[in-house]
C-alpha cells in the first residue's frame, strides 16, 4: 500500500480490517468497512424502534470513535463520543 501511495494514488480501503489499518492506515486516503453493521447484528437496539443496531447511526458513530481512538490515542480528545 505504501509502495503505492508513494508513486501518488490516492488509495481507498474498501473492507480492510482493523489489523490492515493499524498497519497501514497512514498510506490510505479512505477506507469502509460493514464490520460495524455486523457486530450491530448482535447488539439489541438503543431504542424501541431500533431491533438491533445494525442500522443505528449512534452505534455507527461510537464504533469509528472508538476504532480512531484505537489507532491512534491522540485523538482520543477530537472524538464526538470521547
Ligand atoms: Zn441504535
Amino acid at each position: 500500500m505504501r509502495a503505492l501511495a508513494a508513486r501518488g494514488l490516492s488509495l481507498h480501503g474498501f473492507g480492510v480490517k482493523i489489523t490492515g489499518l493499524a498497519r497501514y492506515a497512514d498510506a490510505l486516503v479512505s477506507s469502509d468497512s460493514t464490520s460495524w453493521s455486523l457486530r450491530g447484528r448482535h447488539v439489541p437496539g438503543c431504542t424501541a424502534s431500533h431491533r438491533s443496531e445494525s442500522n443505528c447511526l449512534r452505534f455507527a458513530l461510537a464504533w469509528h470513535d472508538r476504532l480512531v481512538c484505537s489507532l491512534d490515542p491522540s485523538a482520543a480528545s477530537t472524538t464526538r463520543a470521547a
